[in-house]
């Protein structure tokens, strides 16, 4: 098994962990500027290197996520691994159509003329990533990064520390240091990382951390993408089929254990249907575990003991309907559900990021769109309903980033859906073409003929405003 190294932070005093960092953002802006990583030959080359070194090291980085949370395999290669290759794959099949200048309708205005977006790197990227999926979150952005033509700087979370390790070292062995280094550390070092100009920066992380980054960016009004968190609903009418949402609702939750970004947080379920839901959570819960489900390799551990003893505290031995076990040595929790009626439950205090799913109930659907409204808005939102016009409500009626329709979690899988938050739950989206959009400015561009240069909008004016007007008047 694996075990962490120590991160630069550790290994070099504070000054040189600064010094290493202006040395490196210098050597990366020098790198682009010369015009290294625009052709698309060079971006293709540098993909298919990447897609060979993650599989090179595919073993490594599953036993590195083992170490790391008990990440099963499977879920370690659905969620991360192959999520990338995919991800690569498209990049890889769609860059020269991407990479291309896109034509878009011209205007009379401007006749004789032609217009088009032109799609260019910004130059310089820092991507912080979280701990939780910490290859996805750290791969998937600079996917985009890299098919966009950048040079990136990737600081993946000192917490999920086997995988950062060896995240540097694949990196730092296959990589010019000048296209795509990787700084291991906590805050200090990014406080570093955020005090240098970038030209983009693509945070994943908490909503609290969120703030911290738009600001250091506001310093120098580079561009940001904050992918955040926050509370993402399940809410299951009557018209559901309850067999299915629970099994749906359980597998999304229960996944990495309860740390997804995307997992539904907490569950409304109307009064009529709840009772069937919760057993049906229960048989659900069986199914995937098994009695004991602290023995069943499928199911992975919280992160570290910061997070074991915030998340033990919301087991309330008297709103306990389903799991509520823990064992601190393995920082194991059991898939949980707990029956609670108010929102002062300190479950619905914050973010879970754990298996433990309160469900409370709702009379009518207005009662749970008022709910869900009177919070922040949700990252995701899951509505189980065979009701169209319920549906529709929801998607009306409730503003959140994204989400399913009678699943949890699968919109994510679909490369051709942009992923982002809104609000206090994100700003900017990417996946497939929109990670390749995100890193890439996107520069209109008016190509005007030079055989036609009519005078009228050159002074003097004289009494042309009236023709003017009617000029606009006609378009
Ligand atoms: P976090 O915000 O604590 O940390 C994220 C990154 O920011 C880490 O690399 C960390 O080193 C750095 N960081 C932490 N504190 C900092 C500070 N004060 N200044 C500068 N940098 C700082 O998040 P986390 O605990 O790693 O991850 C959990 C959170 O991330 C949850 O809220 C979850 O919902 C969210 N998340 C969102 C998505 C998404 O795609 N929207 C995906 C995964 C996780």
């Amino acid at each position: 098994m694996p075990v962490a190294q120590p991160n630069i932070a550790n290994q070099l005093p504070k000054e040189e962990v600064l010094e290493k960092i202006q040395l490196l953002h210098r050597l990366q802006r020098g790198y682009f500027a010369e015009d290294h990583t625009q052709a698309v030959s060079f971006r293709k080359e540098q993909l298919r290197k990447l897609q060979q070194v993650l599989k090179q090291h595919e073993q490594e980085l599953f036993d590195a996520l083992y170490a790391d949370f008990r990440k099963p395999a499977l879920e370690a290669f659905g969620t991360e691994i192959g999520f990338i290759e995919l991800e690569l794959k498209l990049a890889l099949k769609n860059i020269e159509d991407w990479t291309k200048p896109r034509k878009v309708l011209e205007s009379l205005i401007n006749f004789p003329a032609k217009s088009y977006v032109y799609p260019q790197p910004y130059g310089v990227a820092l991507i912080i990533s979280p701990w939780n999926y910490p290859l996805n979150l750290l791969f998937a952005p600079l996917i985009g990064a890299m098919a966009a033509g950048n040079c990136a700087i990737l600081k993946p979370s000192e917490i999920a520390a086997n995988t950062a390790a060896i995240v540097k070292r694949i990196i730092s062995q296959n990589f010019d240091e000048r296209y795509i280094a990787v700084v291991e550390g906590g805050v200090e070092t990014t406080q570093h990382l955020l005090a240098q100009r970038f030209d983009y920066i693509f945070f994943t992380g908490s909503t609290q951390v969120g703030k911290v980054i738009m600001k250091a960016a506001a310093e120098h009004l580079t561009p940001v993408t904050l992918e955040l968190g926050g509370k993402s609903p399940a809410i299951v009418d009557m018209d559901a089929d309850l067999e299915m949402a629970a099994r749906r609702i359980c597998w999304g939750k229960f996944l990495n254990a309860g740390q997804t970004c995307v997992a539904p947080d907490y569950v409304l379920v109307q009064e009529d249907v709840k009772e069937e839901l919760i057993q049906q959570m229960a048989k659900s819960i069986r199914d995937f575990y098994g009695e004991q489900p602290a023995n069943s390799p499928d199911f992975a551990r919280i992160i570290n003991d910061r997070h074991f003893e915030r998340l033990s505290k919301m087991l309330t031995p008297e709103n306990i309907r389903i799991g509520g076990k823990t064992d601190v040595e393995s920082r194991y929790i059991a898939p949980t559900v707990l029956e609670i009626s108010t929102w002062d439950h300190p479950a619905m205090q914050e973010e879970i990021f754990g298996p433990i799913l309160p469900v409370i109930s709702f009379n009518d659907l207005n009662e749970a769109i008022t709910m869900v409204n009177r919070h922040e808005k949700p990252l995701a939102l899951y509505f189980f309903s065979t009701n169209k016009t319920q549906q529709q409500r929801i998607l009306r009626e409730v503003t959140f980033g994204g989400g399913c329709i009678n699943d949890t979690l699968s919109h994510l899988a679909n490369p051709n859906l942009p992923f982002g938050g809104v609000g206090s739950s994100g700003l900017g989206s990417y996946h497939g073409i929109a990670s390749f959009d995100v890193f890439s400015h996107q520069k209109s561009i008016l190509d005007r003929g030079t055989w036609l240069d009519l005078p009228f909008r050159y002074p003097p004016y004289g009494n042309k405003l009236k023709l003017l007007r009617r000029f606009f008047n006609w378009l």
